[in-house]
């Protein structure tokens, strides 16, 4: 999708990417290589003007090295950082950046120490490589203890408090090199066994989105950032809480593609090559769906159905159960007409049709009073 909306303003990409059908290789030229072979990290920082990642487990040596021969953005810092959970925590602890409690776990007492700190329940995670609610389990009764320690005792963990939250947002913001700044509207986002299922945007109050504007502003200044940042929150009680922040272009933007007058894409590029921001504004209202496993068979018909208020995205992945293979996005002028489209969709595709998007909108409502 970088390529997608590089291609447009004139640019060229090498792409590195250890899978042999990599989905961007249609866009430019594929460098078929681990993230971690050394030559063709050299051949890919050679012969490019500046690189960047949109892969948060991308090793930071491979980026460090990169960095010797051409500009690397988001700065490999970042990157480090939000690899390591109690890392990414403690920076978000030191900017007052409000977290939920947590504490280091690497020993069955440390972890029966932090839930007595702590109380039940509570969420352990692994320190890496989690993603989409992978390498993580919540602890609600004392047996749970020692089935987690099982499950994940075997590496670094964080063990977290339990945010009950009445609603979960990410605020996305570009910065230019020159430290110029931009945020797309606070979106709603329902997750379904711990992966994105919705986005949604227009929806929160100015301030609200004021609020969080300024807690991912003191991540971006804090790692003197370049290219589009996400910042994951919970909503409790009115009070917003980060969860964890993703160094690159995000899911829960992906509806900036069709709802926004400059996508998250167009602008991370923008960014890194030094180029003036696009207007992060509304063009329309805006709801995504991911789609998981495989694209929907309707999905020919159902486009040519809904015309030009259905945005189809298939990334061309081969289909492979609970893997993101591509979204869709529906804009609408009103509140009313996005959601008699959502339900209408849901309905038709069985996408995300269990989630029930009515009531968590009526339990936003109420959490703000
Ligand atoms: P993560 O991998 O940290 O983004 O977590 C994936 C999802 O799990 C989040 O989007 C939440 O829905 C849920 N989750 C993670 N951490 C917590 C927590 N401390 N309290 C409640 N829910 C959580």
């Amino acid at each position: 999708m970088l390529a997608q909306a590089g291609r447009p303003m004139g640019l060229e990409f090498i792409f590195l990417d250890p899978a042999e059908d990599a989905c961007a290789a249609e866009f430019g030229e594929h460098i078929h290589a681990d993230w971690d072979d050394e030559a063709a990290l050299t051949e890919l920082g050679e012969r490019s003007d500046v690189v960047t990642f949109d892969f948060e487990n991308v090793p930071e040596s491979s980026a460090s090295l990169i960095e010797s021969l051409c500009p690397v953005y988001p700065p490999p810092r970042a990157l480090f950082t939000s690899q390591d959970r109690m890392r990414e925590k403690s920076l978000m602890q030191e900017l007052d950046i409000p977290v939920a409690p947590f504490f280091p776990v690497s020993s069955r007492p440390e972890l029966k120490a932090a839930v007595e700190q702590m109380g039940l329940p509570c969420v352990l995670k692994t320190r890496r490589f989690g993603y989409d609610g992978k390498g993580q389990t919540v602890l609600r009764l004392q047996e749970d203890l020692e089935r987690a320690w099982q499950l994940l005792g075997d590496q670094d963990l964080i063990c977290e408090g339990f945010v009950p939250f009445d609603a979960e947002c990410s605020i996305i913001a570009a910065r230019g090199r020159d430290g110029s700044t931009v945020f797309w509207p606070l979106t709603l986002n329902l997750h379904r066994d711990g992966v994105l299922a919705i986005s949604m945007a227009p929806v929160f109050d100015a301030q609200m989105q004021a609020r969080a504007e300024a807690l991912i502003q003191r991540l971006l200044e804090h790692l003197d950032y370049t290219g589009v940042m996400a910042l994951e929150l919970f909503l409790k009680d009115g009070e917003l809480l980060a969860n964890e922040f993703a160094p690159r272009v995000h899911n829960s933007g992906h509806w900036t593609i069709d709802g926004a007058r400059t996508s998250q894409f167009e602008n991370h590029l923008r960014a890194i090559c030094g180029l003036p921001l696009g207007d992060t504004a509304c063009s329309s209202k805006a709801l995504m769906f991911n789609i998981l496993g495989q694209m929907p068979e309707t999905a020919e018909q159902a486009s040519a159905h809904w015309q030009g208020d259905l945005h189809w995205h298939d990334y061309h992945k081969t289909a492979r159960a609970g893997r993101k293979i591509g979204h869709v996005t529906i804009t609408a002028e009103s509140d009313a007409g996005l959601r008699a489209k959502a339900a209408q969709l849901a309905g038709e595709l069985g996408v995300a049709a269990e989630i029930n998007l009515e009531n968590i909108l009526e339990g936003l409502g109420k959490a703000r009073g």
